[in-house]
């Protein structure tokens, strides 16, 4: 060590007790466990701020022997914890000159049989009043992700709405036509959807078995929970409607398990009650919890009390995901799935999401927008399925995304967060890259908790995430 280093802060974070710590390598999201001499060498080097090596001989000497410390200086200056001179935020913006798109949203129909209080969409129509997707408008759709997805294995198509399922006729033809299109091309389709599940029927489920479909479906606790928000347009309950025919659904033992998608709202029950109540007596295997954070001053969106509380119960219920892990069990609280999943596979985003990346959406009319909320809204589309993709435009939106938030340079969620969802930041104040702040410290308790149960999991039963994770890895 020839002259001064100094400690990088906004390049790592280190959480956990003493002698059980954990450190999350920012710019990689790669965790390492500190052993005894790295952790008091970190415990040094955030004292001091910056080092010499009298002063690290003068602490160390007769502690430990002067390999081992030199081994974690090492290791901090290859990680870029310690440099020659501060600097700035370590993942550079990159320009998108191209659209390599995998996933497609079809946006079937503006129309939705219920009138859920909480529904974000700007274009919903009643079922009678919908603008519905031509076919051909579809199949345009098709051939474009074909051609966008060129170089890729796999790609996948979202049918979505309103809801998807009053255009059932739609989806059998369409999917037919998107597997005989991907065999030409020698490629493998997905194929998706999300639905209140009012109108399935056991033709439409087992169409959905013989395809291989994932299937979410929103559906929010026991019958009270449920049926506060999801309702008809006359205003009644759904709940037992949904769940015998998901009840039915999940009986079907289709390949990919059907979920739940639970959006929480002002005065949402409590997260782990929820959680039992779909899968113990509902049957569902995989759980996902959306809270809803965009407007707070709305009488739907969750404040920083309820926040916390939403926090409280998902902790829990992440508690007891890690203990299941831990004993090499299934457990199906998928926040915590997503989570663990950007740990171990070092997710490094520059983008809070894939919208406009390997996402597009395309809306009834034809016209591309960023993602399934975005179609339909003021916000302008990026190109049309018949003239193709924007590139321009697109380009320019992502360079403004990935400079758009400065403040996110120096914190430690960035790779995992990078600014947060455009729909939230454009409910929240017109401007899909405008800043949303109030969202960061749920953001970073999460991401706290995460990392600790990561840890634990990887010690007590180090193959989990490898068989958990395997194919979802290849495919991202
Ligand atoms: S939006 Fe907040 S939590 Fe997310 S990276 Fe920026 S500062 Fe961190
Ligand atoms: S912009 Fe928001 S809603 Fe759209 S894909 Fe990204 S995270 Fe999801």
């Amino acid at each position: 060590m020839s002259g001064a280093l100094h400690i990088q802060r906004q390049n790592y974070h280190a959480t956990g007790a003493a002698r059980r710590r954990v450190l999350l390598h920012v710019p990689t999201t790669s965790v390492f466990e500190l052993d005894r001499v790295s952790s008091d060498v970190l415990d040094f080097l955030e004292e001091s701020e910056s080092i010499v090596s009298d002063a690290v001989r003068s602490r160390f000497d007769g502690l430990y022997a002067p390999g081992e410390v030199c081994d974690a200086l090492s290791d901090f200056v290859a990680l870029g914890i310690l440099a020659p001179a501060r600097k700035e935020y370590s993942i550079a913006p990159r320009p998108v000159t191209r659209t390599p798109l995998n996933t497609l949203v079809l946006t079937l129909t503006t129309g939705c049989n219920l009138g859920c209080s909480y529904c974000y969409r700007e274009d919903l129509d009643a079922p009678k009043a919908a603008r519905v997707m031509e076919r051909a408008t579809a199949l345009q759709a098709i051939d474009l992700l074909m051609r966008q997805a060129a170089d890729q294995e796999r790609v996948a198509i979202v049918f979505f709405g309103g809801e998807p399922l009053t255009r059932f006729a739609d989806i059998r033809a369409l999917t037919e036509a998107a597997e005989a299109r991907a065999m030409k091309a020698g490629k493998r389709v997905d194929f998706s959807l999300t639905t209140n599940a009012t109108l399935l029927d056991d033709a439409m489920i087992e169409f959905f078995r013989a395809h291989r479909f994932g299937i979410a479906v929103s559906m929010d606790g026991d019958e009270v929970e449920h049926d506060r928000r999801r309702i008809t347009l006359g205003g009644k309950g759904t709940y037992k409607l949904v769940a015998a025919n998901v009840r039915r659904l999940l009986q079907a033992g289709l390949e990919r398990p059907p979920g739940a998608r639970v959006t929480l709202t002002r005065g949402s029950g409590e997260v782990g009650r929820i959680y039992r109540h779909l899968h113990e007596e509902i049957g569902f295997s995989e759980i996902g919890f959306a809270p809803v954070t965009a407007d707070p001053g709305s009488p739907l969106g969750l404040g920083a009390a309820e926040m916390r509380r939403v926090l409280d119960g998902m902790i829990a219920l992440g508690r007891d995901y890690a203990d299941a892990a831990k004993r090499g069990e299934r457990h199906g609280f998928s926040n915590m799935d997503h989570l663990m999943l950007d740990l171990w596979r070092g997710t490094r985003k520059t983008l809070p999401c894939g919208a406009g990346v390997g996402l597009l959406a395309a809306g009834t009319d034809g016209s591309l927008s960023l993602c399934h909320r975005f179609t339909g809204t003021g916000v302008g589309s990026f190109g049309d399925v018949a003239n193709g993709i924007d590139q321009n435009g697109l380009g320019h939106f992502l360079d403004r995304a990935q400079a758009a938030h400065p403040a996110c340079d120096a914190c430690h969620a960035r790779s995992i967060c990078a600014g947060g969802c455009y729909h939230e930041a454009y409910v929240h104040s017109g401007d899909p890259l405008a800043a949303t702040f109030g969202h960061c410290e749920f953001v970073r308790a999460w991401l706290e908790f995460g990392l600790a149960c990561y840890g634990e999991i990887a010690i007590a039963n180090p193959g989990f995430f490898a068989a958990k994770f395997a194919e979802r890895k290849e495919r991202s």
